[in-house]
């Protein structure tokens, strides 16, 4: 369910004592970001500001994320899980989530797979270009890189038009993985490109 100022009072309020768990995610990449606790409060303050805002344990009150940091969550919705007890928050975070300097307090899990093949390249800029494919391909200039992307982009149109399912998915995977190195090649990121999707979502 998503939440508003009408259903607030659905929620599981009293089975959890006041305070329920709440998971907030990246609204573009699907991020886990941190994990606190709402209250009916922290949850109209929310929707009022735009900028999400916990019950804090440790400090007694409403904490808005980003009070002192000014690393705001912009808050995209709140939904609740099947039986009501539990939150999520997708958001839009203005720098780093976590107070150690992370984007995630969750910095050791993998990122979503796009995202951590999308780091990876970012960080074979540079390497060993014995090592490395990536590396080879940066080394070798912009044209060369452009010219894999066009490749692939040929290969898929390829299997695309004659119905070939393994091919198709093959291809795919060169294209967005040369994609990815095109971007970087060019210091764009994935995330760039999500946010001109999103934009067009509106
Ligand atoms: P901020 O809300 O970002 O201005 O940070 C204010 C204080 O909240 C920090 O000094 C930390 O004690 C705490 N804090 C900030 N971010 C987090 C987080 N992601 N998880 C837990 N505590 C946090
Ligand atoms: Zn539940
Ligand atoms: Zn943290
Ligand atoms: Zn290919």
């Amino acid at each position: 369910m998503k939440i508003d100022l009408n259903n607030i009072d659905e929620l599981a309020w009293e089975k959890m004592s006041g305070l329920l768990p709440c998971t907030v995610q990246h609204s573009l990449t699907g991020e886990v970001l941190m994990q606190a606790y709402m209250s009916t409060e922290a949850i109209k303050e929310s929707l009022a500001s735009g900028k999400t805002t916990f019950y804090s344990r440790s400090k007694e009150r409403l904490w808005t994320k980003g009070e002192s940091s000014n690393n705001y969550l912009r808050l995209e919705g709140i939904y609740s899980d099947c039986d009501y007890d539990a939150l999520l928050v997708q958001a839009i975070p203005d720098g780093p989530t976590c107070h150690l300097g992370n984007r995630s307090c969750f910095a050791e899990a993998p990122k979503p797979l796009l995202h951590e093949l999308d780091s990876l390249i970012a960080s074979r800029k540079g390497a060993d270009t014995n090592e490395s494919y990536t590396a080879s391909l940066f080394s070798k200039g912009l044209k060369r890189v452009a010219q894999k992307v066009g490749e692939e982009g040929v290969e898929v149109a390829l299997a695309a038009a004659t119905a070939d399912k393994d091919e198709l998915a093959n291809e795919s995977a060169d294209l967005l993985y040369h994609l990815l190195v095109a971007l970087r090649a060019n210091e764009l990121s994935l995330d760039d490109v999500l946010e001109v999707l999103a934009k067009r979502r509106g």
